[in-house]
């Protein structure tokens, strides 16, 4: 059969394209090499009935009304704002720093006018700021650097953060008050019935066709489609031809605890000095299941595995755009995502890169 369009990768830009491109009359046939949909945002039941989110924690946030819009379509939501406690010294602070952190590490009673001086003493004035040990010391100096980041950073990116690009570290806030959330974005929520189901609604449509444990390199040959939708790594369609693009991996530790309703207070820990996993994750805070037992997930992050992360620096930027300047003169592909565009995207990025791909395929304003 001839396609209309092959898309390449179920997960939220590829299933956002396909639906959009699909209710626009075109004939689609998405594939997948994993033997599931909705990408590394998959969630599924464990064998001991909790739901968790087998590639790491995924927690939706997005200021763009729009892509929040877009994706209720699809969705109702269960309201969540996420809160994260790093442990350091052998004691749990909020993550962002703020003035929490501060007073309670330092045994201070500052209030954010005083805070804010404090920082202004403590603070390491860097100029230009390229890098992420530039952010950090720039804004809060280097004892919180070194208790809050270096560590962190070093493991999951197996790189000092002077060698990573500043908006590594600057996707984490500093903060003056006493706002504890993770996040500030205006829409925080989870998809009420999970990300699953939330993709296979998405994908719901008779112009949509799935074909899953495929991949693309071992098959393209055997596929009739007009135009090909990659958001795979983009490194791997050119063969490597520039060398291989470096891309960050976790390995994910899940482990169910029997009969306790909460292991830890919040839904992340992090651990940027002790340990060699990064953060704990415990679901139920993050789906509001009701169970007696959990189950959390500990991220060790490697050099080898799935490509979860691209590394954001300037060696590797310049690498990838050999790759992207080749891409823009294919006629009939289009890439987009996370691993295709080699950006650091979360989730609700990836919705509108994708629903801007398809305007700019039809060239609608
Ligand atoms: P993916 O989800 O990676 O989908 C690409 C798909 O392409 C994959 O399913 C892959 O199997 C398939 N594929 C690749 N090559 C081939 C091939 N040759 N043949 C067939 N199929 C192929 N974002 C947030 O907004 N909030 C969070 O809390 C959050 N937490 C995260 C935690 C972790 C540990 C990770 C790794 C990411 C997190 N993200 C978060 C980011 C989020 O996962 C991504 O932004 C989003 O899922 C990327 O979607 P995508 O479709 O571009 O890529
Ligand atoms: N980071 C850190 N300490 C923390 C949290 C984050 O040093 O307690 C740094 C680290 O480099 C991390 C980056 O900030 O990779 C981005 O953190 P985020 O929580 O956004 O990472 P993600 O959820 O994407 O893995």
């Amino acid at each position: 059969m001839l396609f209309d369009f092959l898309i390449v990768g179920a997960g939220f830009s590829g299933s956002v394209a396909a639906e959009r491109l699909a209710s626009r009359g075109n004939k689609i046939l998405l594939i997948d090499k994993r033997e599931h949909i909705g990408g590394n945002a998959f969630d599924e039941y464990d064998s001991n009935g909790i739901l968790i989110h087998k590639y790491g924690p995924h927690i939706f946030h997005t200021n763009s009304r729009r892509i929040f819009e877009y994706l209720s379509t699809f969705t109702t939501w269960r309201n969540y704002e996420h809160r994260v406690l790093a442990h350091v010294d052998g004691r749990l602070f909020p993550i962002p720093i703020n003035l929490d952190t501060i007073n309670g590490l330092y045994n201070l009673d500052l209030d954010e006018k005083a805070l804010k001086e404090f920082f202004e003493k403590v603070r390491i004035p860097r100029s230009p700021i390229n890098t992420s040990e530039d952010v950090v010391l720039n804004t809060v100096g280097m004892d919180l650097y070194e208790k809050f980041f270096k560590g962190y950073t070093r493991k999951q990116w197996g790189l000092d953060p002077s060698e990573l690009s500043a908006s590594v570290t600057a996707r984490i806030p500093v903060r003056t008050n006493r706002d504890d959330r993770y996040f500030t974005d205006s829409y925080q929520a989870m998809p009420k019935d999970g990300y699953t189901k939330l993709f296979s609604n998405i994908l719901d449509h008779p112009n949509i066709q799935i074909e899953l444990n495929v991949d693309f390199f071992k098959k393209r040959n055997s596929y009739k489609y007009k135009h090909l939708i990659y958001t795979g790594p983009i490194d791997a369609y050119y063969d490597f031809k520039f060398g291989p693009l470096p891309y960050r991996s976790l390995i994910f530790e899940h482990t169910h605890i029997p009969n306790i309703e909460y292991f830890q207070k919040v839904g992340t820990i992090n651990y940027p000095n002790d340990y060699s996993f990064t953060r704990i994750t415990e679901f139920k805070h993050l789906t509001g299941q009701k169970f007696n037992g959990t189950s959390i997930v500990k991220e060790y992050p490697t050099a080898e595995g799935d490509p979860y992360y691209p590394i954001p620096n300037s060696s590797n930027d310049i690498l990838f755009k050999k790759y992207y300047s080749i891409s823009t003169s294919e006629r009939n592909v289009t890439f987009i995502g996370r691993l295709a565009q080699y950006k650091y995207f979360n989730m609700d990025q990836c919705v509108g890169a994708s629903l801007k791909a398809i305007q700019d395929i039809f060239n609608e304003p």
